[in-house]
């Protein structure tokens, strides 16, 4: 096995990085909240201003995608969490650091100042 990244992998990465930033600076500095039939629906994007409105159509979108990164996030979660769970039941130990995206185990306990 090598550990070494091609440039595919760079760029796909790289990629990732950047739709992460773009997702996560959308939802920070974007977020808003409209009342409709005083029902309050929040959600974020980068344009429209203070006043602006929308259609059945697009709430349903916004709705449509948020439920999608939702689901796509803890799907994710499960996934790992059972390949972490199948490793360790068929080579009888825990995988090596790196080797499985939970990788970091916080056993120390927080610091005290007494
Ligand atoms: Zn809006």
């Amino acid at each position: 096995m090598h550990n070494k990244i091609t440039n595919r992998e760079r760029n796909i990465a790289i990629f990732l990085l950047i739709l992460f930033i773009g997702y996560f600076g959308n939802n920070t500095f974007f977020t808003h909240v409209h009342y409709i039939n005083n029902i309050a629906i929040v959600h974020s994007h980068p344009f429209g201003g203070a006043n602006h409105t929308h259609s059945s159509a697009s709430l349903n979108t916004i709705s449509l995608l948020n439920s999608v990164t939702l689901i796509s996030a803890v799907s994710a979660t499960i996934g790992i969490i059972v390949l972490h769970i199948l490793y360790t039941l068929k080579y009888n130990r825990c995988p090596k650091r790196g080797s499985i995206a939970i990788t970091h185990y916080s056993l120390r306990a927080p610091p005290f100042i007494g």
